[in-house]
């Protein structure tokens, strides 16, 4: 599994890893992710754009440490 997924931010599902969207914490196939974002160099995946918005307003409020 890529170093990448070693976070809170990915599960397993059905053999696959899919992304956890960090602010309503649904799991997000990052496939097909539309809604994604950069932050201090780790990508980041929505369920939709209202929550790509809230967590670029203040990513610290949706994330560990
Ligand atoms: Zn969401």
């Amino acid at each position: 599994m890529p170093l990448d997924y070693q976070t809170d931010l990915f599960t397993a599902q059905g053999g696959d890893w899919v992304a956890i969207d960090p602010v309503c914490k649904m799991t997000v196939d990052e496939k097909t992710a539309k809604y994604k974002t950069n932050y201090e160099g780790k990508t980041y995946y929505f369920c939709a754009p209202g929550c790509k918005v809230e967590f670029e307003k203040n990513p610290k409020k949706f994330l560990k440490g």
